[in-house]
């Protein structure tokens, strides 16, 4: 029973001691292993700080095919270790035999969900996964230009926790969604106290310490734009204009961005809920006053029968804002639901890695 706790203390020991006094790694580690074994040494245990670049793919059959010989083009040029993470979202064109074929060549895992979970949940399930020292995040769709992952690593480097790209333009968008778009931000800018910019999307690369604190968020509705700047970090823009998209056509419509919209605005701030009060007070303040005119008035000039037209308008205004307000208690009520049910958020049907690497 003593032998069993001494194991656990001396890993406890070995796993908590990450760089202040040590900064050789393998050294220290290696001669507390004497008596336990080391905890489960990796591709990735090397000091060169490797990236795992985190590729979330719905139908991209042949975006895949270009996007990831030019990824680990750019990332041998960085001179580093790698492995690209393709999260298959439940395709159902051959972007998965694709990517098989692609890892005979590329050092590729492959993620394949169960079905269509939707891309934040794609990106959820790579950072899981995920065993760099730090993860980039990028569409499969060329729309990121990868030239940028040189200056996005140069940062890290520098010391950046995280380093996001922030769209400029967006030219492929119709002038609706550009515009329900900006006004959405300028909503949750107004409604929250975390600062989400325009334009700043999934484009990142994220240190180990963000992919940890992201992994350990126990909430379940994901809007990870949120969450990006909700766990903080030193973090660095890089402005970058969206290329064109490969093949294919964008799986976001209006439908889903609004969805996407209510999840940001509800999961981040409780302002739609708050805003009935004020509302109630000050309908409520206002008919005191109104009863105080009519009581005064009828003291003076006698009761009348007529004020049949205020008496609709007030029901008709007070029975739109109740249901109004009821809808969006539903809104949270249904989060909430969603949160206790404690599903989880996507299902791995299995992780196909490449042959020279099992682990
Ligand atoms: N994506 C995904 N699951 C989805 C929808 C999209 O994994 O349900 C991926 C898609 O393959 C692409 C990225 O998310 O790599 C961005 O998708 P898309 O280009 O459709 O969105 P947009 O660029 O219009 O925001
Ligand atoms: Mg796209």
């Amino acid at each position: 029973a003593g032998s069993l706790a001494a194991v656990a203390a001396a890993l406890e020991a070995s796993s908590s001691s990450p760089s202040p006094s040590s900064p050789a790694v393998g050294g220290s580690g290696g001669s507390r292993a004497g008596m336990t074994p080391p905890v489960t040494p990796s591709l990735f245990d090397e000091p060169t700080r490797s990236l795992s670049v985190i590729v979330p793919a719905f139908n991209e059959e042949e975006n895949i095919e270009v996007i990831i010989p030019l990824l680990a083009k750019q990332l041998q040029l960085a001179n580093r270790s790698f492995e690209l993470i393709i999260v298959d979202d439940g395709s159902t064109d051959r972007t998965i035999e694709r990517a098989t074929k692609l890892q005979a060549d590329y050092p590729v895992v492959i993620l394949r969900l169960s079905r269509n979970f939707g891309k934040e949940n794609a990106i959820t399930a790579g950072l899981e996964q995920a065993r760099g020292s730090a993860v980039i995040i990028l569409d499969a769709d060329l729309q990121h230009p990868l030239h940028l992952l040189q200056r996005y690593i140069e940062l890290w480097d520098e010391g950046y926790e995280m380093v996001y790209g922030v769209r400029q333009r967006r030219s492929d968008q119709s002038w609706i969604l550009r515009n329900s778009s900006r006004l959405f931000y300028r909503l949750l800018s107004k409604a929250t106290s975390v600062p989400i910019p325009r334009g700043a999307g999934d484009f990142r690369l994220l240190d180990r310490k963000v992919v940890d604190a992201l992994n350990n968020l126990p909430e379940r509705s994901r809007f990870m734009k949120g969450l990006y700047s909700w766990v903080g970090f030193k973090s660095h823009p890089v402005p970058f204009e969206s290329e064109r998209r490969g093949a294919g056509k964008s799986n976001f419509n209006f439908r889903g961005l609004f969805a996407l919209a209510v999840t940001g605005i509800t999961s981040f701030s409780n302002l739609p809920l708050r805003v009935w009060t004020g509302v109630g007070a000050l309908i409520s303040s206002l008919s005191i006053l109104y009863a105080l005119f009519i009581v005064g008035r009828t003291l003076i000039f006698g009761s009348s029968v007529p004020g049949w037209a205020t008496l609709t308008v007030s029901i008709l205004f007070l029975g739109g804002i109740q249901i109004l307000s009821i809808g969006i208690l539903g809104e949270y009520i249904g989060r909430i639901f969603e949160e206790v049910k404690g599903r989880p958020n996507y299902i791995v049907a299995e992780v196909l890695r490449p042959e020279s690497t099992d682990a």
